[in-house]
């Protein structure tokens, strides 16, 4: 099939590589020059395993990297819609997508034959129906259901994975205006067999993306409640509270042969500094805004919100336990992304953090294996020097703050394990063992 994808962000360029992979045609559209030429180099603008391989292999020859929104639509049978919707401090931002409905809705007015319009960015329920569509429909002059389709394929990738998470998902989930926008959704997928295909209306589509974030975010801040209520007994660690959480048979089933199943679900239920990326803290807070423009206020989604915004403070009160005043003290920060396996910083746990530091009067020094450069942007302005690898950034600090779960950061045990005095180890994700370090802090212990 011939495919255009409408912003080639994270969403966008791994879906469009993906698809590429899969065999399809593919044009990846995006307002920004200079990461449409970066791509046509092959060289993917973001941090993504297994993404420069794609581009390398598909890049011209049936990946097609543009700024011309006119020609992709006019030469594609479906157009994917991966633009950003950003929170805008008291509603989903529509903006992105109310420009790209009336661009592609110009070209349609000239395109002959059907097409079909696919929402795939995130939007709140009733969004595609009553505001792409109309769009749609107002700047081509044509009729939903009759000359175009309408659908909405919400996107379930985890970034740091999202190239494994696009070729092998889990469900696939396809809403339309009509059966035939269904149908023709559907054949996108064809080459993903035997994955679930639930087929649905655009309006449970859209809830269906918030609903599972909302309920990971929910996961996250419980845990990160619970945590800090075992750190202030002192006797009780979460680590381990979690850990029989996790034995529960509903959470990890035990197979006939007495295996375990350890679902991956069971990370969001370990306490940490909190969530971060430019999806859970957006989708929780659209959502709630969504939710009162419906007349109902969601008290238990307001909760993990606010439980998330005071989370990354605690690695403050950890590091005041050792140092009543952070005047002048030098700390080195291990991981900045919100996550490991990408370089995405937005609404990273470490923007908050750092900047409390730094206005403390601590002197940081940072280090992430990826997100540095994009570190750099995110704390513009913000008095923190960054260091290019492990070893450097913990050399001469009084205290470590471990931010990011990356792996490589369990060697850092090994750099201080013979420094006199041993710095102190805060450890904002859990990943140590508290017992080896002679000045350990952790989160929930
Ligand atoms: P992003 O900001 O990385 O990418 C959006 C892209 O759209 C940008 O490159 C921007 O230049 C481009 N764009 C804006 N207006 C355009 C226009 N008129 N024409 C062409 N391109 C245009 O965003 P993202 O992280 O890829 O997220 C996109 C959507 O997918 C959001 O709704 C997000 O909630 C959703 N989503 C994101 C993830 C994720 O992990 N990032 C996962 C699932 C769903």
């Amino acid at each position: 099939m011939k495919i255009s994808i409408i912003g080639t962000g994270y969403v966008g360029l791994v879906s469009g590589a993906c698809l590429a992979q899969k065999g399809h045609h593919v044009f990846c559209v995006d307002v920004d020059p200079v990461k449409i030429t970066k791509i046509a180099q092959g060289v993917p603008p973001i941090y993504e395993k297994g993404l420069e391989d794609i581009l390398r292999n598909h890049v011209h020859v049936n990946l097609f990297p543009t700024t011309d929104l006119s020609k992709a639509v006019l030469e594609s049978d479906v157009s994917l819609v991966a633009v950003g919707t950003p929170f805008n401090g008291s509603e989903i931002d529509l903006t992105y997508i109310k420009q790209v409905s009336q661009q592609i809705g110009n070209v349609l007015k000239e395109k002959p034959g059907y097409h079909l319009v696919v929402v795939k960015s995130t939007v709140v329920p009733g969004t595609t129906d009553s505001v792409v569509l109309p769009i749609l429909e107002q700047a081509s002059g044509k009729k939903a259901g009759v000359d175009f389709g309408v659908g909405m394929n919400p996107e379930f990738l985890r970034e740091g994975e999202a190239v494994e998470d696009f070729l092998k998902p889990d469900r696939i989930v396809v809403g339309g205006w009509d059966t035939k926008s269904q149908e023709l959704l559907e054949k996108v997928y064809e080459g993903f067999s035997g994955v679930p295909v639930l087929k649905t209306s655009n309006s449970t589509a859209e809830m269906i993306k918030y609903t599972s974030n909302c309920l990971l975010a929910t996961l996250i801040s419980f845990s990160n409640e619970i945590g800090n209520l075992c750190a202030s007994m002192g006797n009780v660690d979460a680590l381990e509270v979690m850990q029989g959480v996790h034995l529960d048979k509903r959470l990890s089933p035990i197979l006939p042969d007495g295996q375990r199943v350890v679902p991956s679900l069971t990370t969001y239920l370990e306490a940490g500094c909190g969530f971060g990326g430019s999806c859970f803290p957006k989708d929780v807070k659209a959502i709630i805004a969504h939710g009162i423009k419906e007349g109902l206020p969601m008290e238990l989604l307001q909760a993990v919100v606010e439980v998330n915004r005071r989370q990354p403070m605690e690695i403050i009160n950890l590091l005041k336990k050792h140092f009543p005043s952070l005047q002048g003290v030098k700390i080195g920060v291990l991981g900045l992304a919100f996550k490991p396996g990408t370089d995405d910083m937005r609404e990273s746990p470490a923007i908050p953090i750092i900047t409390m530091l730094v206005k403390l009067g601590a002197k940081v020094q940072a280090y992430d294996p990826v997100a540095n450069q994009e570190a750099k942007h995110f704390l513009n302005g913000v008095d923190v020097s960054f260091v290019d690898g492990l070893q450097e950034v913990v050399e001469d600090v009084d205290a470590v703050v471990i931010l990011t779960r990356w792996k490589e950061f369990a060697d850092v045990q090994q750099f201080i394990a013979n420094r006199d005095p041993q710095p102190v180890l805060v450890d904002g994700r859990r990943i140590l063992d508290k017992k080896s370090i002679a000045k350990y802090e952790g989160i929930g212990a």
